[in-house]
């Protein structure tokens, strides 16, 4: 049985989709701080008997507890954590406690349990500034926010925890994710909604709505932010292959989940405008302070060590999230 931790949110739902459609055995582990215990209802539903939800909370270790000895888990994959940059800013304590005392009171009950194998979601913000694209796994670790302070303590911490307690891990260095499922079940749902593609589709469906470009003055090809979107099903598939990875004896690693592509915020707009045939009020503003110009990855390590292949386009992401936000707008 797969563990799955934040199995209620946007990311780790389509993983558990994906986990339940090729036949594995689910537990998620959530408390439902930011996730959408619906999704779980649509599991239980629909794979019965492969399914259960514990209610539960990382920051209690006898919930861990519990949860390690009702259930025979085999490995885990970690989703659970606080990822809204800004917020880390302004609430570190926030972060640091839930994201690295929670993660450390997983490992602490992986270790008690005998279970070694964890594939994390860590993030391309942990390079922080690049001093290079496309940003590959050599490049340096310097985060400039809490957020990707907290994941790569956590990334550190796996380092010394496979060394002393012998449990492997694989990080996944995710850039921007994208899309949804192709029938639109499961997508992305954050309040307040801070990311590029749902903000430009809902100004579609909300009146008096209008999308910002965060600064058109980057030294890039039309002035806006260039970033690395890669779908979420592709992502998803990625845990699915670094599982298959650690059950075949790999060690402890570490892989960039990029498409090697970089769009501008300019050139997403008009995917956009294209895919939904409308019009989007759209205006142009300041700069977004932490954002960097290009941020772009180098994949070629998952490619042919975990023989991962993105196969998704940008424009497939925005047809989903299209129809996911008709779906949420109920049109
Ligand atoms: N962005 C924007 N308007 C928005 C949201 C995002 O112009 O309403 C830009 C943002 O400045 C960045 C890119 O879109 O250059 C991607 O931002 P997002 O928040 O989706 O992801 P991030 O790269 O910050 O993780």
């Amino acid at each position: 049985m797969i563990l799955v931790t934040g199995g209620d949110g946007y990311i780790g739902s389509n993983c558990v989709l994906k986990l339940l459609e090729s036949g594995k055995e689910v537990v998620v582990f959530d408390n439902h701080s930011t996730g959408h215990a619906e999704t779980g209802a649509f599991f239980a539903k629909n794979y019965v008997g492969r399914f259960s939800v514990f209610e539960g909370d990382l920051l209690e270790p006898g919930d861990l507890r519990a949860l390690f000895s009702d259930y025979d888990i085999d490995a885990v994959i970690h989703f659970a954590a606080f990822s809204q940059v800004a917020e880390s800013m302004a609430d570190p304590a926030k972060y640091w406690r839930n994201n690295v005392v929670g993660t450390m009171n997983l490992l602490d009950a992986m270790r008690d349990a005998g279970v070694g194998k964890i594939v994390f979601s860590s993030t391309a913000a942990t390079y922080g500034e690049p001093e290079y694209v496309p940003i590959d796994e050599k490049h340096p670790q310097r985060p400039i926010n809490p957020y990707g302070q907290t994941k790569l303590a956590i990334e550190q911490m796996m380092d010394s925890y496979d060394r002393a307690y012998g449990i492997r891990s694989v990080r996944l260095r995710y850039f921007n994710v994208v899309g949804t499922d192709q029938d639109a079940r499961i997508g992305e749902w954050h309040d307040p909604e801070t990311h590029l593609i749902p903000n430009i589709l809902k100004s579609l469906f909300e009146e008096g709505r209008e999308f910002t470009i965060f600064g058109d003055d980057y030294d890039t090809r039309d002035g806006t932010c260039i970033r690395d979107y890669v779908n979420v099903l592709d992502l998803v598939d990625a845990h699915l292959l670094a599982l298959e990875y650690l059950d075949e004896g790999g060690k402890t690693d570490f892989f960039n989940l990029g498409t090697a592509d970089g769009y501008t915020v300019k050139e997403v707009f008009e995917t956009c405008r294209r895919v939904t045939g409308k019009d989007i009020p759209v205006r142009i503003a300041g700069r977004r302070p932490g954002d960097p110009a290009v941020l772009v990855a180098d994949n070629l390590k998952a490619k042919t060590q975990l023989c991962w292949v993105p196969r998704r386009t940008l424009e497939n992401s925005i047809r989903s999230a299209y129809a996911w936000e008709k779906r949420m707008h109920k049109c």
